[in-house]
């Protein structure tokens, strides 16, 4: 599988207000590692960096496999936006297009949310649509592919979002809070099917979590973040009850 390695990564959205200070990080565990910390401690800034939603101020993100090596931190262009189809991102409020169905939400993916009217245009391989169809089932939702997002329980709408990353095949997954806008029952289910994903495609899956509970329950590793730093990395049961 992938591995993911992360050295001196900093990030200020303003000048002299660091919100990520020399983060150094490996991950080439498979299994899922939660991120953890308090609200505001940098959690969201790290993954949307590793996704190049943001540019980092500092540092390297190198993403490699098998024959290829990136730096994410660094690429720019057509060589970003390659890169970044490498890694599926799930979001804690789904970033559907309501108004889509769910097969439509699979085959745009990404493209939708940018312009699903542009998406139209573009044809799709019946080998696309076969695998959405997979997907689907994967995920358990097999029988929804013309339900409309909008239609959907938050649950049901999160796994289109686990969905729609699959779509890509991605290396790496990463996942922002997917369980904070669902009840405790469906956050397990969530939490089951990331883990299961992982294992499935033999990508590492890292996950950010407010809920520490959860994360010490499904994370194999663990990593605490506080004011923009790591304080914590390792495995659940090493965690101290003060994190
Ligand atoms: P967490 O995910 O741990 O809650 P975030 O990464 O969302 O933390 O935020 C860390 C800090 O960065 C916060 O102080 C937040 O206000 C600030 N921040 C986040 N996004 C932006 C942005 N786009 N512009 C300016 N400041 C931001
Ligand atoms: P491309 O140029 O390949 O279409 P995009 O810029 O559309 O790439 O998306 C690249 C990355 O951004 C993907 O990893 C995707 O998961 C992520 N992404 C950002 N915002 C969204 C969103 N609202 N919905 C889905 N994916 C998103």
């Amino acid at each position: 599988g992938a591995t993911l390695h992360i050295a001196g990564l900093a990030k200020e959205y303003k000048a002299n207000t660091p919100v990520l200070k020399d983060i150094s990080l490996d991950i080439s565990n498979e299994g899922l590692t939660a991120v953890i910390g308090p609200s505001g401690t940098g959690k969201s800034t790290l993954l949307r960096c590793i996704n190049r939603l943001i540019e980092p101020t500092a540092g390297a993100i190198i993403l490699q496999d098998d024959g290829t090596r990136i730096d994410l931190a660094k690429v720019r262009g057509a060589a970003l936006r390659q890169a970044r189809r490498r890694i599926g991102m799930v979001f804690q409020e789904y970033n559907l297009v309501e108004r889509l169905t769910v097969m439509e939400n699979l085959l745009t993916g990404r493209l939708g949310y940018v312009s699903a009217f542009n998406a139209w245009r573009r044809r799709f391989e019946a080998a696309d649509i076969e695998y959405a169809f997979d997907l689907l089932d994967t995920v358990g939702l097999s029988g929804f592919a013309n339900q409309r997002a909008d239609a959907l329980s938050g649950g049901q709408r999160q796994r289109v979002g686990i969905a729609r990353a699959l779509m890509q095949r991605p290396q790496l997954l990463l996942a922002d809070e997917p369980t904070s806008s669902l009840d405790p029952k469906t956050s397990v289910e969530i939490m089951e099917l990331l883990i299961e994903q992982g294992d499935a495609f033999h990508i590492p899956v890292i996950v950010n979590i407010h809920d520490v509970e959860l994360a010490k329950r499904y994370a194999s590793r663990i990593i605490g973040m506080s004011g923009g730093t790591i304080v914590y990395d390792g495995p659940p049961a090493e965690l101290s009850n003060d994190m």
